[in-house]
This record gives structure tokens, C-alpha cells and sequence, in this order.
């Protein structure tokens, strides 16, 4: 197992490895040691793989360290968001942790401990977002299916310590940054960033349109980012997935040069009628697998943002008064 290891300005150790979360989707899991405390981010999935990779990281760390250093030993978990990829490990953790707090932001709170009723509700909203998108019956009921999947693989947990932005806990700052997801935290310790979904080196964190989850939204997003550039002496980012990012304020302008393009893509595309599914075919073109849920979430988040800013208007008119149930298209003017 391959680990990687940092010192903070104020010289806690940091020792960071991946978990395969899903088959083609590897989490990072950090531990911050400051000598007295050993703070563990992120769990993972909970799905084998992903467990059995915490048992050989945890491993990887004891020799790098030169000490063990077990589950056991670790006095506080805190999950960056509500995520399964981030949190479905709790349950693991709990079986070789009984007494660490498990900490994550306010608004996902809910998912970690009261996740049935959530994942319900939410797959109710995303329906109707889809119907509205031009899904059809049958493909909307592929994406549920997938959409409520992860119900099999996780229990819900009870969360000991609830955070707030600009908190300071165990010497690390809560910045929260919603917009990836409701309660998307990063942690700053010292001059080093856990940027976790908010911020990644290489791929851009994926959109939700705010009509299915509150909070989220490429608006609330791009506040954050901006939030995010504001924080300053930040040295490296450590990211939720993939390798550290040598530049994160760098990184942020070509995350937000990136979606003003991709505001513009859209834009183009409506310049005749559109429904948010046909948005997706031509930014992505046709998908499979969860990728298709993705490819809308992500063009409707996109069609919102301008919607919501004018700068689309719905053109069909007398089918949204008319019908029940209607599929929205949307024109650049
Ligand atoms: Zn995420
Ligand atoms: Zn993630």
C-alpha cells in the first residue's frame, strides 16, 4: 500500500492513502497526528475492498511512522460530507472504534444518521427532476434503481459531534463550502488544506442542480470557491480523490474558467428549445451506467445556474400550464 506523508507548517505529520471505494472510483483517507491525538478523515465506502484497503493503510502508515497505529488509536473521525464514497465506512470504523466521535458539517447530518428516510426522499426529488428534464418512464426507473443501490451497503450511524463553518476542532478551521454537497467541509490545518470533493487536482467536482438537494447548486458552488481563494497561506491541497495539488488557489481559476466555458457550451446549445437531457446528450453525448446519472445532474446544474439568472427562459409555455406533469425547454433569447 502506498502512502503519502506531509509535515504542516506547525510540524503535525499527515499521512494520507487511497481506498478503493467502487470499482473505478479510489477515496483518500488522511490521518493527522500531532503527537498527542490521531485524527482520522474520511472512511471510505464500506464496501470489502474499501475495507480491507484501511486495514493495509493503516498498516502502511505503522511502518512509515515507526510505531502502530491501528483503528483503535484514532481519537476523532471526521467526514469532509455526505458522500458514500467518503462516508460508508462508518461501520467498519465502529467495529474497531466503539468510542471516537464521529464528526461531519450540520446539513449532513441527516445522511449519516438517518440515512433510509433520505435516500427515499431525495430519490422522490430526483424523479421528478428527471421527469421535468425529459427522462423518460423507463430510464428514470434505471436511474433510481441505481440511485437507491447504495441503500444495500449502509446503515445508518449516529454522529457524535456536529460542525459549523470557521469552528476550530482538535486545532484544525471548518471552512464550510457547500455546493458538491450540502455539508462539504474543508479542514485546515495549519498551511495545509483538506480541500476533500470541493476542490480536486485534476477532474472537476461534480454538479447537482439545487432543485433536487438543497445547498447544492453550481451557484452555492462557485461561492464557495470563491470562498476557498479568500483563505490565505494555504501551501498545498490535499484532495478527497487523486494526487495532492501543488496550487490550490491555481487550481481554483481553472475550476471556475472551467465552468464559465462550460456556461457558455450551454448557452450555445439552447440557442434553439431545449430540454436539460437533450443539454446532456450534447455535452456528454450518450453515457452508461451511473455516468448517465451523473451527465444530467450535471447539465441540469448548469441549465439552473442561468435559469435562475435570467439568462434562460422557459419556451414552452403552454405545456408547462397545460399538463401536470411537463418536460421543460429551455431558450437562450
Ligand atoms: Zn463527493
Ligand atoms: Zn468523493
Amino acid at each position: 500500500m502506498e502512502i503519502n506523508q506531509f509535515k504542516t507548517g506547525d510540524g503535525r505529520d499527515i499521512y494520507s492513502f487511497a481506498v478503493q471505494s467502487f470499482p473505478t472510483l479510489a477515496t483518500n483517507i488522511y490521518l493527522i497526528d500531532d503527537g498527542s491525538r490521531l485524527i482520522m478523515v474520511d472512511s471510505g465506502s464500506g464496501l470489502p475492498d474499501s475495507n480491507q484497503h484501511l486495514v493495509e493503510g493503516f498498516e502502511a502508515v505503522s511502518e512509515a511512522a515507526g510505531k502502530t497505529i491501528t483503528m483503535g488509536d484514532v481519537s476523532a473521525l471526521l467526514l469532509t460530507h455526505g458522500h458514500i464514497d467518503h462516508f460508508g465506512g462508518l461501520k467498519f470504523f465502529r467495529e474497531h472504534n466503539e468510542k471516537a466521535p464521529i464528526a461531519i458539517h450540520q446539513l449532513d447530518v441527516r445522511v449519516i444518521s438517518n440515512y433510509e428516510e433520505r435516500v427515499v426522499v431525495a430519490s422522490r426529488r430526483l424523479d421528478a427532476f428527471a421527469e421535468q428534464a425529459g427522462v423518460s418512464e423507463q430510464k428514470r426507473n434505471e436511474l433510481m434503481a441505481m440511485y437507491t443501490y447504495s441503500k444495500n451497503i449502509y446503515e445508518s450511524t449516529e454522529v457524535q459531534t456536529v460542525l459549523e463553518d470557521e469552528q476550530v476542532i482538535y486545532d484544525m478551521t471548518v471552512h464550510h463550502t457547500p455546493g458538491h454537497c450540502p455539508g462539504q467541509v474543508c479542514f485546515q490545518v495549519d498551511d495545509l488544506m483538506l480541500t476533500a470533493d470541493h476542490v480536486l487536482g485534476r477532474i472537476t467536482p461534480h454538479q447537482n442542480p439545487e432543485s433536487i438537494t438543497l445547498n447544492t447548486g453550481l451557484g452555492t458552488y462557485l461561492n464557495s470557491l470563491k470562498k476557498m481563494s479568500r483563505v490565505p497561506g494555504i501551501r498545498l491541497g490535499l484532495p478527497g480523490h487523486e494526487k495532492v495539488i501543488e496550487d490550490m488557489y491555481g487550481r481554483i481559476e481553472e475550476i471556475r474558467t472551467f465552468h464559465d466555458g462550460r456556461l457558455q457550451k450551454v448557452l450555445d446549445i439552447c440557442k434553439t428549445p431545449k430540454t436539460m437531457l437533450e443539454v446532456s446528450m450534447e455535452l456528454f453525448g450518450e453515457v452508461k451506467h451511473y455516468h448517465r446519472l451523473l451527465a444530467i445532474e450535471e447539465a441540469g446544474a448548469h441549465v439552473e445556474y442561468l435559469y435562475l439568472r435570467g439568462e434562460l427562459i422557459a419556451s414552452n409555455l403552454d405545456e408547462i400550464a397545460d399538463h401536470p406533469h411537463p418536460i421543460i425547454k429551455y431558450v437562450c433569447e
